[in-house]
């Protein structure tokens, strides 16, 4: 299971282009044959995840993996981006997504505006009942909170894995490997680390990689243990662990 932006794509400044690092559809392809599932869940929309990732038998799960919102959610949302569309106006790079159950607020062109764009949407979501998440270069605002980690409860009930690797690069996914090293299933957690989040956010993970392109290079270092069946399902290959 891995996430998307920052974990095996990198992030620019526009992101409805942003492929995947070089490799990474080659490994995702091969590993369906070898695991049991291969799983892409992003804040992205799905039908942005479909046009980025053509790779047939990789499960894409959009939107954190929200499920149908409640008629109240669905009406805090929409005022929420009727109030949100005005707000921001005055900043030329601060794009708003909306998708079916979230709406993302992108400043990738426009970095500096950060803080401020974070206070402005504060202030509009006190109070609101809604959520947000501040993820890199974009403010994630839902309903409710830690949908990625239920998301992936539900898919270990689903699946029934016998061990699982989760890599991203979020607070979300930070999030997510707290919560797998609390169950009872063999894990391993990757962080992806980055300037904009907290030195200090995997605490939880096994392995700390630079960035996507490493990421890229332990799926195919793990796409090769598998189809040779090295034994040691998780263990991290030596070329990764040095
Ligand atoms: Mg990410």
């Amino acid at each position: 299971m891995t996430d998307y932006d920052g974990t095996i794509a990198p992030i620019v400044s526009d992101p409805t282009h942003a492929p995947p690092v070089p490799g990474v559809v080659e490994h995702l392809d091969a590993l369906v044959s070898l695991v049991r599932g291969v799983v892409v869940l992003s804040g992205r929309s799905e039908t942005s995840l479909r046009s980025l990732l053509p790779v047939r038998g990789v499960l894409l799960i959009g939107e954190n993996g929200i499920e149908a919102l409640t008629p109240e959610e669905d009406v805090r949302l929409r005022l929420f981006r009727e109030r949100a569309t005005v707000a921001v106006e005055r900043w030329s790079g601060a794009v708003i997504e909306a998708k079916t159950a979230s709406i993302s607020v992108h400043f990738r062109s426009q970095p500096e505006i950060g803080a401020e764009l974070e206070r402005v949407l504060a202030d509009l979501i006190h109070g609101s009942g809604l959520m947000m998440v501040a993820n890199r270069m974009v403010f994630d605002i839902q309903p409710r909170r830690g949908t990625k980690l239920r998301c992936v409860c539900r898919l270990i009930r689903e699946m029934k894995p016998v061990a699982i690797l989760y890599a991203g690069d979020s607070r979300e996914d930070a999030h997510v490997h707290r919560g797998l090293k609390a169950a009872r299933i063999e894990t391993l957690c990757i962080g992806l680390k980055s300037t904009e989040m907290p030195a200090d956010l995997f605490k939880y993970a096994d392995l700390i990689l630079d960035g996507p392109s490493e990421m890229s290079a332990l799926l195919g270092r793990l796409v090769q243990r598998w189809r040779d069946r090295t034994p040691g399902l998780l263990q991290v290959p030596d070329a990764v662990s040095t």
